[in-house]
């Protein structure tokens, strides 16, 4: 049968397309078309030139197009103290020197801290981060520049921030900014509970209820340390996830980050009560927290997500080093070649992380979805021969191969380029602020 060939707006061909569909499709020398920001159409160069027309054509022959990375934790304005404070265990590297650091924070300076860390994102595929922090609306307005797809959450502690002289004023903050994302395409909010140890147990019922009334997920850290359960059990008398439970927080909405002091019988609850679980290897190995029992939780069904954590302590936001560490960790510690194969830590950074948000559509490349993705130079030495694109992405490739990042069918960041801001003007401003060296420990508060 004969049609003449449809227009759309881009079609976009390279050597291999990862579509991380349900069937785990992967094409040679395939493409797809882009209308409208979604998808219309994926599949083999010779059906796409037979049925499409378009505006605009981009070819990379030895290129490999997968889904856009998501960044399922992350702290996008912590990228002012990279390098602050290393080889600190978590509870000593947070409460004697991220904390006191962050009190320096002005909205501007998180505003262009997140810039920095969108802007190293996009550089290294990811489309979509999921984000704690306060002033969350400055974290909102990075996005916006960059043109991200951001979950945001203003977070909420149970002492002062420079956001918020109460819980009560962060709270406002949180209504504030969920009124002004009502319909945004790209940005979604969350709330954001910060932790079992910084929270009392009437913010964290006042967030479940939140969550609930706005049907938005919760995001919160849990279990990311045996000092941090101590600490609960000395305070709560109950381990973090107890505690969590017996308020009613543990739930579908739930987006618990790191899990890595769990206990069999927690793997379980959390399976019972539909937590969704974001994994953060590097972090957590950073901060020597342990290892999260990944294998188990999802041998028990929980869906895990990848994520960065933030960038001070990574110090990276680069979810290929996630894969690779992911898939080499689990296998390392339970001495099991076959734990957490290429393919499992693709989803975690894709797919599953998408699940685990509650933000079903993104992560794939399917018809009808949206067009969020990145492409990737395979003609480097280190990714030949291109055999397994997959197996490639999860332990060859480093991410610094991205050479085009798009979402919602508009490219952000091309062949080392932003195409919405000036990185050399935003490096310059941080210069200038120098919000970092002045809250070097030991600086006059
Ligand atoms: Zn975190």
């Amino acid at each position: 049968m004969h049609h003449s060939p449809r227009h759309c707006d881009l079609l976009l061909f390279a050597g291999h397309l990862v579509s991380q569909d349900d069937a785990r499709t992967i094409h040679a020398d395939a493409g797809l078309a882009v209308q409208d920001g979604l998808v219309a159409a994926v599949g083999p160069r010779h059906v796409l030139e037979q049925d499409w027309t378009a505006n605009r054509r981009l070819e990379f022959p030895e290129g490999v197009i997968f889904p856009g990375f998501i960044n399922g934790h992350t702290h996008a304005a912590m990228s002012w103290f990279r390098g602050l404070a290393d080889d600190l265990p978590l509870m000593d590297w947070l409460q004697r020197h991220i904390f006191p650091a962050e009190q320096r924070h002005t909205p501007r300076t998180v505003e262009l801290g997140s810039l920095l860390s969108c802007a190293e994102m996009l550089a290294a595929g990811i489309t979509c981060f999921a984000d704690m922090h306060f002033w969350a609306d400055a974290v909102a307005r990075a996005a916006h520049t960059a043109g991200m797809r951001a979950m945001l959450g203003e977070a909420i502690f149970g002492f002062p921030t420079p956001a918020s002289p109460t819980v009560k004023v962060a709270l406002e903050r949180a209504h504030t900014l969920r009124e002004a994302l009502q319909g945004d395409a790209r940005r979604r909010i969350c709330v954001a509970p910060h932790s079992v140890y910084t929270t009392t147990p009437a913010m964290l019922t006042h967030a479940a209820a939140l969550s609930d009334m706005w049907e938005c997920p919760i995001c919160i850290h849990a279990a990311e340390s045996a000092a941090e359960t101590a600490q609960s059990l000395s305070q709560h008398g109950r381990r973090p996830l107890e505690h969590l439970d017996a308020l009613g927080l543990l739930g579908p909405r739930t987006v618990l980050a790191h899990g890595v002091d769990l206990l069999p019988r927690e793997i379980e609850l959390l399976a019972e009560r539909g937590v969704s679980v974001i994994h953060n290897p590097r972090s957590n190995m950073k901060l020597a927290s342990g290892v999260a029992p990944v294998p188990a939780l999802l041998a028990a069904g929980v869906a895990v997500g990848l994520g960065t954590d933030g960038p001070a302590s990574n110090n990276q936001l680069n979810l290929f080093a996630e894969m690779h560490a992911c898939a080499l960790l689990h296998k390392g510690v339970h001495k099991q070649a076959d734990l957490l194969p290429a393919q499992a830590v693709l989803d975690m950074a894709t797919r599953h992380a998408a699940d685990a948000l509650h933000w079903p559509t993104l992560g794939r490349l399917v018809v009808g979805g949206p067009a969020d993705l990145a492409v990737v130079d395979g003609s480097l030495p280190h990714l030949q021969p291109m055999a397994d694109p997959v197996a490639h992405a999860a332990y060859s490739m480093h991410g610094g191969e991205v050479v085009l990042t798009m979402v919602a069918g508009e490219i952000l960041y091309q062949d080392g380029r932003h195409t919405r801001f000036d990185l050399d003007a935003l490096r310059r401003e941080m210069q200038d602020c120098r919000l970092s060296a002045d809250v070097r420990p030991g600086a006059a508060a």
